[in-house]
């Protein structure tokens, strides 16, 4: 089996037990010791798989796999130390597809890598190019193509929030809704955060059918 997988970890032991184990299956590992720097790498280049250790330094392992699902469908395994992060994983349905308590025997994690890879290539993949208004967002390249045939690349947070909009277009989501999946559930911002992002997004695409909707929030015009 091929493909890239990103491990998120802060300890240098697992991952390079993890390196020797992946690799020797013929995967490719990349590493990140944090969250903010494991989100860069992903936005960087795309991985078959992604492995996040729950307790990080700065943003928590929870957090990043939050922050992926809200632009990306790429498996994630969840690492754990405790049964309280378990239940953590498990109770916040955060849209990990596995986790494994620590400590884990490699050849586990390997087998587990596997067959969550296995079972995601069975599932359809999710467009990468989505097109409104004659703006091809591609989610892949994250960038947009304008209908005058520019190609504009928003900042990684516009985008995240621009694809969001557009994966669920015809929709009217509220800021609040907004916040959680852009931004993350434990961001404290207020809501204006949103407004401010919507704007620069208006202004370096003109013409994208982002509708504000009075007292509720904001729809990306389908078709
Ligand atoms: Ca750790």
């Amino acid at each position: 089996m091929d493909g890239t997988v990103l491990l998120i970890e802060d300890e240098p032991d697992i991952a390079d037990l993890l390196r020797l184990y992946l690799e020797r299956e013929g995967f490719s590992m990349v590493h990140a010791e944090t969250g903010e720097d494991g989100l860069e790498r992903l936005r960087e280049r795309e991985a078959a798989m992604v492995l996040v250790d729950i307790g990080l330094p700065g943003i928590d392992g929870i957090e990043v796999c939050r922050r992926i699902r809200a632009t990306s469908d790429v498996p994630v395994i969840m690492l754990t130390a405790r049964d309280s992060e378990v239940d953590k994983v498990v109770g916040l349905e955060i849209g990990a597809d596995d986790y494994v308590t620590k400590p884990f025997s490699p050849r586990e994690l390997v087998a587990r890598v596997k067959a969550v890879l296995r079972r995601s290539r069975g599932r359809p993949a999710a467009p990468r190019v989505i097109e409104v208004g004659g703006f091809a967002i591609d989610g892949g390249r994250r960038e947009v193509a304008t209908p005058d045939g520019r190609v504009v690349r928003p900042t990684a947070r516009e985008f995240d929030l621009l694809w969001y909009l557009a994966e669920h277009r015809g929709l009217v989501l509220s800021r609040g809704q907004i916040l959680e999946a852009v931004w993350g559930y434990d961001y404290f911002g207020e809501t204006r955060t949103v407004d401010v992002h919507i704007r620069q997004l208006r202004r370096k695409l003109e013409g994208i059918p982002i509708e504000t909707v009075w007292g509720v929030g904001y729809r990306l015009e389908d078709g």
